[in-house]
C-alpha cells in the first residue's frame, strides 16, 4: 500500500480469476524447495473467495484468507471458529460463535465447511490455526 514504488512497480501483476466461477487458483505453480522437500509457491490467493490470503506459505500454499476463516460452520451449519487448545499455539479446538460451546464434531477431526464446501482446520506448526480444503 505505502510500499516504496519501486518495490512494486516492476512486479507483473496478478491476474486472479474472481469471476465467482468457483474455479480455484491451481494452474501454473512454480516449485519452491523447503527443507528438501518440494512445495508448491503459495499463490497468496484465497482458494475459496479468490481474495489475497497473506497468511499462505510454502507449508501451507492453500491456506484460505481471513475473511472466509470468519465464515467457517460446523456440519450442522452452525457458525463455528478455530482456536489452539493451548495459550502457547498447540492443539486445536473448535467453538461454536453462539454460545462457545465446545463443537465435538469439528474439534474432533477440524472438520468444517464454508458455503458447502468441507475444509480442514488444524493447528499450524508453528502456532496458530490454518484452515485448507478438503477433497469433495
Ligand atoms: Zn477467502
Amino acid at each position: 500500500m505505502s510500499e516504496p514504488v519501486s518495490a512494486t512497480a516492476t512486479r507483473p501483476a496478478l491476474v486472479l480469476s474472481a469471476r465467482g466461477d468457483g474455479a480455484r487458483p491451481s494452474a501454473g505453480r512454480l516449485l519452491a524447495t523447503v527443507g528438501g522437500v518440494s512445495h508448491p509457491e503459495p499463490l497468496g490467493i484465497c482458494p475459496h473467495c479468490g481474495g489475497p490470503s497473506p497468511r499462505q506459505t510454502p507449508r501451507y500454499v492453500d491456506a484460505i484468507c481471513d475473511s472466509c476463516q470468519d465464515r467457517l460452520v460446523d456440519v450442522h451449519g452452525r457458525p463455528v471458529a478455530a482456536y489452539n487448545e493451548s495459550l502457547l499455539g498447540t492443539g486445536l479446538v473448535v467453538l461454536h460463535k453462539d454460545d462457545e460451546a465446545r463443537c465435538e464434531s469439528s474439534s474432533a477431526d477440524g472438520r468444517v465447511f464454508i458455503d458447502g464446501r468441507p475444509y480442514r482446520a488444524a493447528e499450524a506448526r508453528f502456532g496458530g490455526v490454518v484452515v485448507r480444503p478438503l477433497p469433495e
